[in-house]
Order: C-alpha cells, then structure tokens, then sequence
C-alpha cells in the first residue's frame, strides 16, 4: 500500500490542475492514469479556456468584469434556468480567474488570448465579449518534456504546431489550401506543441516539476471507504491489484466510451453516434462513487455539447477510431437535410444542428446528410482529404445530379431538389433567410472560408458533380451526465451532504456551473477551476 496525501484519478485537464495545486501546497500526490499516456480529452482538445473577466485580458487593455461573466453564463443557460445552480457559477467564474493568473505566476503556463474570437453569442446575449474570453498556451517546446514526451497523448484532430492567430489569418480551421504548410512542417520538426495539446503538455511539465508520482497505465478501479469517508482508492495496474491511500480527487473525464451511460444520457443511437476524444474516457466516476451513495445528475439530451462528424470506414492509423469531427459542414457550397431530404436549422452553427438533431425542433432529424457540390471538393477537401482529391472509400456518395444522389443516400430526390432550389436562391447573395446560417460571428470566423466574398459559410450547391454523406453526432469528451457535486467538488450524497474524502472536477462532476449553456471551452474551464478548488480546499484544511 502507498500513502499520499492526494490521490487524482485521471490525468486530463482537471487531474493535472488538481494534482500541480496539491504538490505546489506542499502535498504528497499520487496521479493515476488508466491510458498509457497522460491528457485525456484535454490534450485532443483545440485547448480554448473560457476565462470571463482574466488577467490575461486585462494585460492586453480588453475591458470584462465577473458580473459580465455570470450575466453571459446565466443567459447562455436560459432556456433551462433551473439547471444552473448560481452558487457553483459564481465560485468557478471567480476560481478560473485566479486559478489561471496563479498557474501562470507559478510557472506552469504562459497564456494567450485567442486573438478576435467572440463568445459563441456575441452580440446576442448579455454580458457577452468581442474577445478576451478564450485563454490558450503559449506555444509549448515539446522538448521540455524529456524522456516523459512518449507519455504524452497528441491530437489528432487539430494541427499541432501552429497557432489560432496564424490560423485565423490563414483564412480558418477550414481554408487548408491558404495554409502555409513548409511552417507547419518546421513547428512538427521542431516539436512545436499547440491547442490542447500544447495546455496538456504545460501542466504535465507542471505536475512532473513538483515531484508528482504520475502512474500511467494504473486504472482505479474502486474506492476505500472507512466510517463513512473515502480513504484511498483501489488500482489496476502492470504490478496488479494495489490499494493507495488519500483523499481522493476523481477527474476521470466524460463517458463518452460508455454505450450503457452515452444510451441512458444523450439517447443518440449507435449508428448516429461515436467520439473524438481518446476511448478511456468511460465514465468511470459514476460506477466508483455508487458504493458510498452518490448519483449522477444530467442535463437534457439537447444540451449535449456533441459535434457533427463523420466516422471513417477505415482507421488511418494505429489506435484510430476512425471518427472525426466535421467542420466542413459550415462552409460554402454545403447544407445539412434530414431524412426528408429538407434542412432543418442554422446548419453551420453545431449547437443548433445538436439541438434540432436530437428532436427539440420539428420532431427530430436524425439522420442527417452534408450535402455538397463540386466546388466544395475543389476548393475545401474533407479532413485529411485535400481539396480535390479522392474522399475514402466508403464515406463520400458521387452522382452528377441531386436526385441521383439522393437515391444514393436513401432520401427523397424532388424534395432534396426543392430544398437546393430554395437554399441556391438567397445563397448566391450569401444569404440565408429560412434558418440565417452563416450570422452567427464565431463560426464566421473560426468554422468559414474568410476569403469567400458574400459570406464566409453560404455559397449556393449548384455544380455537378454531387457528394453526400451521412452524418454523425460525436461526443467530444464532454458529459451529459456527471457525479453531483457541491462547492470546491466536493461530492454529494443522495441526501445533499458532502462525502468526506471525495472531491470531483471536470467532466465527471455535474455540469450545474454552467447549466445547459455551453461555449467553447467552458470545458477545459470548469476542469481547471474545480481541480484547483479540490485541491486548495484539500490544502487549506491540514
Ligand atoms: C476534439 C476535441 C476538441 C475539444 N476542444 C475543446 C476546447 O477547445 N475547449 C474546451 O473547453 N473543451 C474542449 N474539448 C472538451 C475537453 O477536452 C474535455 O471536456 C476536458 O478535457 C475534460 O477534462 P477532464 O479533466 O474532465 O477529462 P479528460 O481531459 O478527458 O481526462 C480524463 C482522464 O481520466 C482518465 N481516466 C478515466 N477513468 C479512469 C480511471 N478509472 N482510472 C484512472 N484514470 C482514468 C482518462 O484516461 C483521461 O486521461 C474538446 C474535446 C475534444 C475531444
């Protein structure tokens, strides 16, 4: 048996903020980690950390204040009040500041803003910022890591190496083609680590700095419970069944990976669903804090922070799940339909395609198609398809004309015609009066083609050939459903009270700070300020 202070379960974004916090204390900390290497979804992440009213912000003159912050929360979680508790609001708004500011002051990251990026409902909502809001690391020398790089997970989902300002001056996520691909490559040659993985990396360094005992490979499979307290936990690993004492911090991440919790929590069917984030993120919290008499709370389906995407039918490397997050869906020359072969939302913004996808308009409209013309293949590509070039085999159907595909694709041809016609008629302006795709400003900026005149997400689908594809719901590492908890992520029993010895931060803890509202990277956000709560809390109290 090992004796800690502080056992951290799951060395993702809430694990590793909660584990540098307890060592930089002065706590001996155990981390835990059942995959082979360290980050969890946060080093697959695009590393955006909403951080309403930050010293990074203030450095760069970018005026915020934490009642801006709780207005823009509390009306991003509107449409179900009940499901935000302001308390928790309050307390990870105020502790993601600080939190930030003192992992930078004690070395364990430089930040940056995300230079020009809105809140997801800039202007619309109250309390909302033009930018400031999004924190990322400064780019990370992945060198720094040593020996313990190998240990390190990397995303395949982003382009590791350069930066969101280079980015968005590149024409967006989507306009490849404008990239200046021979920098790309220097930042790869020179271990240039960015987004999330380039944040993982930080505090990785952070907690292996501090004289963590980091134990990759070691998944906890139970917890030790003595009069009512939570005194250690039980842990698989290469040297078999061990047991480690402490207080116990669980930040093992979403439940993703879970058929069982993802069918019970977000209701979306195998065949329409799937993940991008790595596949041991299992929702393994919820089973450990059964025994001593905690449950789960979930929000409602629709407010899943799921994003469309695709699964290939061949992975592309070792350990490829083969999904992939779609962003080509928001740029020109491209809509969504549903079965019906109709459009059914602002189909360049993810939130409203989850919200109509999952039956909160019109019915529901899985599945769905990404329907697109010649010029889309042209100029865009499909994730690691260059614009032009071959899509893989099974994934993309091809026919000259919209009614042809659509047999294809198994929905109606005169409907998916009358849909094109009407979409092609305002889109040629850049326009889109039936469901406004292409005003919301963060996916004009971020998701679109800056260069295409009129509008960066409408281009009218009128040139043979044709492409369609089916289209998925991916869970991004972020939960429907997590372990209740209270102020500093303390776990609550059944009746409310707080389990002595167990603390829950990240994506395993209910999501009631944030409500069935959701911006990017209040995620990685909450992860950090609760780790650092739990831990500080931990401290504070010895
Ligand atoms: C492609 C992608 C892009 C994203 N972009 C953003 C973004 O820009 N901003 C944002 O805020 N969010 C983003 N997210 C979501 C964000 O990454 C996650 O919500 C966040 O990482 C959650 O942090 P966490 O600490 O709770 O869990 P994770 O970072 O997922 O870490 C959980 C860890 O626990 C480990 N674990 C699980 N069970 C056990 C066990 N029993 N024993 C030991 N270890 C265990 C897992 O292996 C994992 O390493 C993105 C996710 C993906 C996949």
């Amino acid at each position: 048996m090992t004796d800690a202070d502080v056992v951290v379960v799951g060395a993702g974004m809430g694990g590793m903020a909660a584990a540098v916090t307890a060592a930089e204390r002065g706590l001996r900390v155990v981390l835990l980690e059942k995959g082979a290497k360290v980050g969890g979804a946060a080093a697959y992440s695009g590393g955006q950390v909403w951080v309403g009213n930050n010293h990074v912000a203030a450095r760069d003159g970018i005026a915020d204040s934490a009642a801006d912050t709780l207005a823009y929360v509390t009306a991003a979680a509107s449409r179900d009040a009940s499901s935000l508790d302001r308390r928790l609001a309050e307390q990870w708004i105020a502790a993601a500041a600080t939190a930030a500011r003192w992992f930078e002051d004690i070395g364990v990251i430089t930040w940056e803003v995300i230079p020009g990026y809105p809140d997801y409902y800039y202007p619309d909502l109250p309390g909302s910022r033009a930018a400031g809001r999004y924190l990322t690391g400064a780019p990370f020398d992945g060198r720094r890591l040593g020996a313990d790089r190998e240990r390190l997970l990397v995303s395949p989902h982003f382009p590791v190496g350069i930066q969101y300002g280079e980015m968005f001056a590149w024409g967006g996520m989507s306009s490849r083609t404008e990239w200046d691909w021979d920098l790309v490559a220097q930042r790869r040659a020179d271990d240039v680590l960015t987004f999330g993985t380039g944040v993982a990396a930080a505090f990785f360094r952070g907690v292996l700095d501090r004289g963590v005992d980091v134990r990759t490979g070691h998944e906890v499979i139970g917890l030790v419970v003595r009069d009512g307290a939570v005194t250690g936990v039980r842990v698989r690993g290469p040297e078999g069944e061990t047991t480690i004492s402490g207080q116990v911090v669980l930040c093992t991440g979403a439940h993703d990976w879970s058929a069982e919790l993802s069918a019970k929590f977000t209701g979306i069917p195998d065949d329409d669903g799937g993940s991008v984030a790595p596949n041991t993120v299992t929702g393994d919290a919820i089973a450990l804090v059964e025994p001593v008499g905690a449950t789960p709370a979930a929000l409602p389906a629709w407010a899943a922070p799921v994003l469309p995407g695709y699964r290939l039918a061949e992975p592309a490397f070792d350990g490829d799940t083969g999904y992939r997050a779609c962003f080509e869906h928001c740029l020109p020359h491209t809509f969504l339909v549903n079965a019906r072969g109709e459009r059914f939302c602002d189909d360049a913004f993810h939130p409203r395609i989850v919200a109509a996808a999952l039956g909160d308009e019109q019915g529901g409209n899985l599945p769905f198609f990404m329907i697109w013309d010649s010029r889309h293949h042209r100029k865009y590509g499909l994730g690691a398809t260059p614009p032009g070039g071959e899509y893989p085999a099974g994934l993309v159907a091809s026919a000259p004309t919209l009614r042809e595909l659509a047999v294809q694709l198994g929905i109606p041809g005169d409907a998916l015609e009358t849909t094109a016609a009407r979409f092609n008629e305002h889109a040629v302006a850049g326009e889109d009066p039936q469901f406004g795709r292409g005003t919301n400003l963060s996916v004009r900026l971020f998701r679109g083609d800056g260069r295409h005149a009129a509008n960066p997400n409408v281009g009218p689908v009128d040139e043979p050939p044709f492409f369609g594809m089916r289209m998925r719901l991916l869970n991004t590492g972020i939960a429907a459903a997590g372990v209740r908890t209270g102020e500093h992520g303390r776990v609550l029993d059944g009746a409310g009270a707080p389990i002595p010895g167990l603390f829950a931060a990240g994506e395993c803890a209910t999501r009631a700070a944030a409500g069935v509202g959701y911006n990017s990277g209040y995620s990685l956000s909450r992860a950090m300020a609760f780790g650092f709560l739990a831990a500080s809390a931990i401290a504070d109290a010895r």
